[in-house]
């Protein structure tokens, strides 16, 4: 498998928000969006066996692992997610969407759609993901909460700029305010400036 880097840290997104997680983060990505903030999966790769992977793993005291990259969906992962299964993982899978067979193991998927207009409708997700700034599409964001039977988390983009940030926090504030569905995924790694 190629492999930009694994290592242990805090869930900072989502409904996991807070719990300790070992990370897989993957090489490479079938997309290539202007605000990645992931830039190690074009850059870093490392060839490591499934065996090799699950060894590190063990070395952490948890056992909950975050499969995420770039995107994992770009290959089959069954079978590496069934050895982690195998050595009393619970796993969960960060995707765009690209190829949900590949991830169909999981326990738990996190869809994070980029093209808005093309969100797949199957329920193969746990929980959908939008990340938004102040431009974002207000109307179109409510449409898809109201569609989803699953949890959507609004994530505000995280900038450089601190007060941008936050100016992307509150349009997401205003819009759960508005849509009691909609949760809030503030991405700590992001706005804490963790790993
Ligand atoms: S889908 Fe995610 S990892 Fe891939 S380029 Fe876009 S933001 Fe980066």
């Amino acid at each position: 498998m190629w492999v930009s880097e694994v290592f242990y840290s805090i869930q900072g997104e989502g409904a996991h928000m807070g719990r300790p997680a070992a990370f897989v983060r993957f090489f490479g990505c079938d997309l290539d969006c202007d605000f990645c903030d992931e830039p190690l999966h074009k850059t870093q790769k490392h060839r490591m066996s499934p065996k090799a992977v699950v060894e590190q793993l063990l070395g952490w005291p948890v056992r909950f692992v975050i499969l995420t990259g770039g995107e994992p969906s770009l290959e089959d992962r069954n079978l590496f997610i069934g050895l982690l299964h195998s050595h009393g993982f619970e796993v969960a899978v960060e995707t765009n969407g690209y190829e949900p067979d590949n991830i169909g193991t999981a326990d738990w998927i996190t869809y994070s759609p980029k093209d808005w207009d093309h969100i797949k409708t199957e329920p193969f997700y746990d929980e959908l993901k939008l990340v938004c700034d102040i431009h974002s599409n207000k109307a179109q964001v409510l449409q898809i909460a109201a569609l989803s039977k699953k949890p959507v988390f609004l994530q505000p983009k995280a900038q450089t700029d601190l007060l941008v940030s936050l100016a992307n926090a509150e349009f997401c504030r205003q819009l759960i305010l508005e849509q009691p569905k909609l949760r809030l995924s503030l991405g700590l790694q992001r706005f804490l400036r963790f790993k």
